[in-house]
């Protein structure tokens, strides 16, 4: 048998009972970080041996744990925080052993972005968790417009140090929608900031801690048949907004992104 093991995302009485059950009764614990996770163990008292198991190395462990799986052995993989397999090791060793006829078991319990979605107050009746955002802009770019449409609440993870440039992007591709920031989940700093992309932005100003970021998905289109664009425009700006916030709340009223209002503006002049 192999067990999928979720392990606290920062309070230690988020390990379940039967977590420490399999954990001590299982003979093999593969973790993301043994370090890490043999001061959890310690903690509940499992004395379980432990293996690496990581994207660094996960090939060459896999094949060892795939053998002592299909020797009769039962090994459970833990990472650092949460569900393993959730944007962490883990799925990989799943593949293989379901092709290998190995029976799966998941041990529930803490995750991040199950944990941010129940609290954002955005719509849980359809979600969908994206993970983290590719590193390199182009990717990122593009996989962040591949999800504009979506009209599902959106899960992301993002580290601390890139969080305002994701949310920067997010905002110029998704336009300025609803969103919730759930940071250090589960710890004694636990806090959501909610509030549209733009004033989460404002707000935010020494970004510590670790964030999942909740946005509502595309909210259903707003379609202002006798304004184009340039025209709602001219409107907020006699009305007292500058261009910029006239334009970011023409992005709001059209349901799109800032640049689309600009490219629409400048061929809206040429005609
Ligand atoms: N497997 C984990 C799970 O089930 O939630 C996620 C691991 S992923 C490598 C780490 C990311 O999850 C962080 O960058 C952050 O976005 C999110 N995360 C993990 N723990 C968190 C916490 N206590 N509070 C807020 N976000 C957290």
């Amino acid at each position: 048998m192999l067990y999928l093991c979720a392990t606290p995302i920062g309070n230690l009485e988020d390990m379940t009972f039967r977590a420490i059950r399999i954990l001590r009764e299982v003979n093999l614990i593969a973790a993301e970080d043994t370090r890490h996770t043999r001061k959890l163990l310690t903690h509940f008292d499992i004395h379980t041996p432990l293996i690496r198991f990581d994207e660094n190395c996960k090939a060459e462990v896999a094949e060892k744990i795939l053998q002592r799986l299909q020797a009769g052995e039962s090994v459970a993989v833990v990472s650092d925080a949460g569900l393993p397999a959730i944007s962490d090791p883990g799925a990989d060793l799943v593949r293989l052993a379901v092709d290998a006829g190995i029976t799966v078991c998941p041990i529930p319990g803490a995750n991040a972005a199950l944990s941010a979605l129940i609290c954002s107050g955005l719509d849980t009746s359809k979600f969908l968790f994206a993970g983290f955002a590719p590193k390199s802009n182009k990717n990122r770019r593009d996989f962040l417009q591949r999800l504009a449409t979506v009209d599902a609440t959106i899960i992301f993870y993002e580290a601390p140090h890139r969080l305002k440039n994701f949310l920067t992007e997010l905002l110029e591709v998704f336009g300025d929608r609803q969103a919730v920031l759930a940071r250090e989940l589960t710890k004694i700093h636990e806090e959501f900031l909610r509030g549209t992309i733009s004033t989460l932005l404002d707000t935010l100003d020494e970004v510590r801690g670790e964030f999942v970021v909740v946005v509502e998905g595309q909210p259903p289109q707003v379609v202002a048949p006798t304004e184009t664009v340039a025209q709602v425009v001219e409107r907020l700006t006699a009305q007292g907004l500058d261009k910029k916030s006239a334009m970011r709340e023409a992005a709001r009223q059209f349901n799109v992104s800032r640049r689309e209002i600009y490219n629409t503006l400048l061929r809206e002049e040429i005609q």
